[in-house]
């Protein structure tokens, strides 16, 4: 399996997981069509899934035109089957979804959304975080409570250190930012900046990060307690 970063709005982030041995793939969170058909059309790919973590248009936005052009199949949680648009498959928590050779687990992370989930590619070691974890943060709270997304964050936590996180925005230079200020003596923050300016500086996307690196560096993640957290949270939000 090999994913391909396709830059999607402002700044968003689809993924297109290739299964080489055939030519086949998932997206994951189209926020628009055409960058997507534009990179299967060139590289002869068939889309077969497309996989939402949430509801958000700017992670759904593509759904449509994309069933439409490559008949793809929409995959999605089940609770949140009336707000995803084209939606097919109903997958529920702790659920293993299964198809041709992808193969992912279904983890429930209420807090962005009540229905967000991440879908994680264990054989693969791969996690696709939509807008829960980000490089260096976290999302927004709009739908839950502090307290879901904490526990979501800590189930992310509590995965093997080398999986790779691929999230569903570039916000991490901002989210540096934040960070810093307030865990300003990390050194293992300091380096990661020092690589993020770096990548910024050359137009490239500094996704995926792993969880090693965000236990690291993190200050959502390394929060020891709800309230902690919290207050970071509402902090960021008037960052
Ligand atoms: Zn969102
Ligand atoms: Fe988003």
């Amino acid at each position: 399996m090999q994913v391909e970063i396709i830059p999607c709005l402002q700044d968003n982030y689809s993924y297109v997981i290739i299964d080489e041995s055939n030519n086949t793939a998932c997206v994951i969170d189209p926020s628009e069509a055409a960058p997507i058909i534009n990179f299967l059309q060139k590289q002869n790919i068939e889309l077969k899934y497309i996989l939402n973590t949430h509801h958000h248009f700017d992670h759904t936005g593509g759904n449509e035109d994309l069933k439409k052009k490559f008949k793809s199949i929409v995959v999605g949680f089940k609770k949140d089957s009336k707000r995803i648009p084209g939606i097919e498959v109903l997958l529920e928590d702790g659920e293993i979804w299964e198809a041709e050779n992808f193969l992912a687990k279904i983890i429930h992370v209420p807090g962005h959304t009540t229905g967000h989930i991440c879908f994680h590619f264990f054989k693969e070691k791969l996690i696709f975080t939509g807008d829960t974890l980000f490089s260096l943060g976290c999302g927004r709270i709009f739908e839950g409570t502090y307290e879901e997304m904490f526990l979501s964050l800590n189930k992310i936590k509590s995965l093997p250190e080398e999986t790779k996180i691929y999230c569903g925005h570039e916000y991490t230079l901002n989210n540096a930012n934040f960070c810093i200020k307030h865990d300003f003596e990390n050194q293992n923050l300091q380096k990661k900046i020092k690589l993020i300016r770096k990548q910024r500086d050359n137009g490239q996307p500094t996704i995926p990060t792993t969880v090693k690196d965000e236990l690291d560096c993190n200050i959502f993640l390394r929060a020891k307690n709800l309230e902690t957290f919290s207050k970071l949270r509402d902090l960021k939000d008037n960052f």
